[in-house]
């Protein structure tokens, strides 16, 4: 059976929102041509999530379900790409199984890729959280399009469809969900931004707290890195081992100077300094060495964007 959508949806304790969500998703598709495939990624829940997930129907006209079970709790992200990578879909779509993401949009995003975008992003325009939740996230989407220079108002946002050629391709773990955007536009994907109805939580809790801003806090650090320094990594290094250098140079000469006045106490610092220095700018040139090494030998497959680009290409060529 070929499938032309499949609707991604990860679970953490959600047991209460499961069979509206499913029953949402599939008034939202079942007028849709062609068959569409639900996965339910059940991500470790403790209470009775799966078990009902397990007892709804697995076809329904054209809508067909699929399970998915982690053995314990990976996280969203990981539970995303568990989806991502079971889906036989030709378009994917992802959401959250809390009922914050509307099922009812999903016709608005297949319209976008049907005009030909590899990636539709949702916009919660009218957001249904707390402020102490919209603040942060307000400040981490204006970083990550500082920092990737690809300004999307609502990164965070999990209802996005992809084409299924771009999404299996971007590789995801910790919170990396969140930089999809700016990781598919290094290989040249189109991306579109629509507007979706937000909810409030209607059951159960958000299943974050505070430790989320330093996650992907972390991952911000991690993706501009990747994005910056993805092809020449001992350019970074250079540069600072030529400040490195450069400092070296100065405390040497002050040591110098200082050498042949009677003050000898200043000159003792500088020469330690001229040392320190010297040794920093090694370390940071052998590191610089050892990542364009691991860069090198590894970019077949570290290198998954250029493969992704390749691949968007093809697509374009066999749909044109
Ligand atoms: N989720 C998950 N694993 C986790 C945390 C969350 O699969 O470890 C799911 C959760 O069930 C929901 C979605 O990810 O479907 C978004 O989580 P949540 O609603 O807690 O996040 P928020 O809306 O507060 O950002
Ligand atoms: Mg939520």
């Amino acid at each position: 059976m070929t499938f032309d959508l499949s609707i991604i949806v990860p679970l953490y304790n959600e047991e209460e929102s499961i069979g509206p969500m499913h029953e949402a998703i599939r008034a939202a598709v079942q007028d849709l041509p062609g068959n569409v495939e639900i996965v339910f990624v059940d991500d470790g829940s403790r209470d009775r999530t799966f078990a009902l997930a397990d007892a709804l129907p697995r076809h329904s006209g054209n809508v067909h379900l699929r399970l998915v079970k982690f053995r314990r709790n990976f996280g969203q992200t990981a539970a995303m790409a568990a989806g991502i990578e079971f889906a036989r879909g030709r378009i994917l779509i992802t959401m959250d199984g809390d009922l914050q993401n509307d099922p009812a949009d999903i016709p608005l995003f297949l319209a976008k890729i049907d005009e030909g975008y590899d990636l539709v992003v949702g916009w919660r325009h009218d957001r249904q959280d707390h402020w102490s939740r919209v603040i942060p996230s307000k400040i981490a989407n204006w970083l990550i399009g500082k920092a990737t220079g690809v300004p999307i108002k609502d990164n965070g946002c999990s209802l996005k469809a992809y084409r299924a050629e771009l999404i299996k391709e971007i590789p995801l773990y910790a919170e990396m969900h969140r930089f999809i955007p700016a990781m598919s536009s290094l290989a040249g994907a189109r991306i579109a931004e629509i507007k979706v109805r937000h909810h409030a939580r209607r059951f159960g809790q958000s299943k974050y707290g505070f430790s989320r801003i330093y996650k992907v806090f972390l991952d911000l650090l991690a993706i501009s890195t990747i994005l910056g320094f993805h092809r020449q990594p001992m350019l970074a290094f250079a540069g600072l081992a030529a400040v490195a250098t450069g400092l070296g140079f100065v405390s040497l000469g002050s040591a110098l100077v200082y050498g042949m006045t009677p003050h000898d106490q200043p000159g003792i610092v500088f020469s330690g300094l001229t040392v320190l220095f010297g040794a920093l700018a090694i370390f940071l040139m052998v590191l610089g060495l050892l990542s364009q090494l691991i860069y090198g030998t590894m970019a077949r497959r570290f290198d998954p964007f250029r493969r992704l680009a390749a691949r968007l290409i093809a697509t374009e060529e066999r749909t044109a």
